[in-house]
């Protein structure tokens, strides 16, 4: 790390410690050819993660759309922002350690689902209910069934023959749910 007085490349680190809440590591230094001390920060890269749509048009990976989306579906379980918020954050962090730079709407979806199923089974279900689109109360009751199929068995086995198909069936507008699945929106109502 170059010198901010004297350009000097070789520095001793005097102190380190994390800093911004875990999100980095801020290291004391002392230049080793005119002892300036100053200060450096190490984080993980950020790398832009992009969204592929269904349509196929693609956009940025946008967290204050999920978490609106996810709010509407939590309302009145029992979950707090800051649980949703954590979701949120592990599924970005996710995101970012993939090498694959762009993720398929879906896929999105269902990071969320996974991890709202063993939070609350009324969330997970009005979740799945907007993003998966679901057409009828059969679909309804086809994810409540899968719902406790996972619990039961501890992970995702395919019983119904139709099952399957509901991943697919989709909308990248479904993670932002339609007002008439909220009794009251929570934009503005809180916070
Ligand atoms: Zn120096």
């Amino acid at each position: 790390m170059q010198c901010p007085v004297c350009h000097y490349t070789n520095s001793r680190v005097l102190e380190s410690r994390s800093a911004e809440s875990g999100k980095s590591i801020r290291r004391r230094r002392e230049c080793l050819q005119c002892q300036h001390r100053f200060t450096t920060y190490e984080r993980i890269e950020f790398v832009p993660i992009t969204v592929m749509k269904r349509d196929g048009k693609r956009e940025s990976f946008d967290r204050s759309k999920l978490l609106r989306g996810m709010v509407r579906a939590c309302e009145k379980t029992g979950l707090s922002a800051s649980d949703l918020e954590s979701i949120i954050d592990e599924i970005e962090a996710e995101l970012q350690q993939r090498s694959q730079r762009e993720i398929p709407t879906q896929e999105i979806g269902e990071l969320v689902l996974q991890r709202l199923k063993s939070l609350s089974e009324v969330a997970y279900v009005r979740f799945a209910s907007v993003y998966r689109q679901f057409q009828g109360i059969r679909d309804f009751a086809e994810a409540l069934n899968h719902f406790q199929r996972d619990c039961e068995n501890g992970k995702a086995v395919e019983l119904a023959p139709n099952s399957e198909d509901s991943a697919s069936s989709c909308e990248d507008s479904a993670i932002e749910a339609p007002p008439s699945l909220c009794s009251a929106s929570l934009l503005g109502s809180q916070h």
